[in-house]
């Protein structure tokens, strides 16, 4: 039967350290505050928008939120953005994506000051991510994988890891991420052949291509470690991950439920980028 690697835990032992890191700012008078900046009403942004904000409101983290209607013209964003970038209380901004279509968002995006930068969407933090300079904040899902993998002790270095997923967002960040951790790492997408080989070959496999248990029995092996990102629906509606969870609890050694587990650490990666935004912003 596979360990679960349940995310509470992870996001626990982190927002501990990030209350005590917010207690000394305020100290010195600094408020740590993020913006959250929101385009429409999809469920998925509502929800995400929730999540984060409830997190910052339990580790100390004041919130401003910014909502535009689906309507809305890009340069009506553009302003948002110029104003978060010269405030002088915010420190970070949660913009959610993706955009409504008629955005141009490699700009927007871009427009973003990269020290707010702390979900790691500009050009700026990603080529942080790849060049390995540790400059910038990593995208935070990616970066809440390998919270995840190292607050369970799993030994990365020199292991053969698996990515399922190329998206700026995770795929690419998080194999370059695993890769810093001196893991050997290969990146798989739709036109990957023989993909379950591949995957059952990982020591480490991490799901990330937002498709209801396409990692199924084929995929896995023993021992192996399955970080699962998916967020999708099944056919009961109920929420679920890429892989077959039920298949892997037989097959693997360890595993990340969905819910519970990703997504759940990935809200107190958000805060403690916040928090280190606020602290570099006063020299600390
Ligand atoms: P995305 O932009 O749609 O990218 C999906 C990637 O998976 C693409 O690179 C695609 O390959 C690949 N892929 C799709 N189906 C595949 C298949 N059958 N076989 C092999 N590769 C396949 O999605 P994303 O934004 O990266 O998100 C991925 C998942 O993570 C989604 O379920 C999303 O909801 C979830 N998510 C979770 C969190 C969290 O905190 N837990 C946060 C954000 C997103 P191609 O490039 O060839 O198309």
């Amino acid at each position: 039967m596979a360990i679960i690697l349940k995310g509470a835990e992870v996001a626990e032992q982190l927002n501990s350290s990030t209350i005590q890191r917010v207690e000394k700012l305020k100290e010195k008078g600094v408020s740590p505050c993020l913006a959250i900046v929101r385009v429409g009403d999809s469920p998925e942004d509502l929800a995400y928008a929730k999540s984060a904000q409830k997190r910052c409101q339990q580790n100390g983290v004041e919130v401003m939120s910014f909502a535009l209607p689906v309507t809305a013209e890009q340069d009506e964003l553009m302003k948002i953005i110029e104003k978060i970038n010269t405030s002088r209380v915010i420190h970070g901004c949660l913009l959610l994506r993706p955009l409504p279509k008629h955005f141009d968002d490699e700009a927007i995006r871009n427009a973003l000051s990269p020290e707010k930068d702390i979900d790691g969407i500009t050009d700026v933090s990603l080529a942080g991510v790849f060049s390995g300079a540790n400059r910038g904040y990593p995208p935070c899902t990616a970066a809440a994988c390998i919270e995840i993998l190292k607050h369970y002790g799993v030994e990365l270095k020199g292991k053969r890891a698996v990515v399922v997923g190329r998206s700026l967002v995770i795929g690419k960040p998080v194999a370059m991420l695993l890769l810093g951790e001196n893991a050997t790492v290969t990146i798989c997408h739709t036109k990957t052949q023989n993909l379950p080989e591949v995957c059952r070959n990982a020591q480490v496999l991490i799901a990330a291509a937002g498709r209801a248990g396409i990692i199924g029995r084929g995929f896995f092996a023993p021992d192996q470690v399955v970080i699962d990102v998916g967020i999708n629906v099944d056919e009961n509606g109920k929420l679920c991950g890429d892989a077959d969870f039920e298949a892997a609890l037989e097959l693997v050694g360890a595993i990340t439920p969905v819910p519970g587990g990703v997504g759940t650490v990935t809200t107190s990666v958000l805060v403690e980028h916040v928090v280190s935004a606020a602290e570099k912003s006063v020299g600390m």
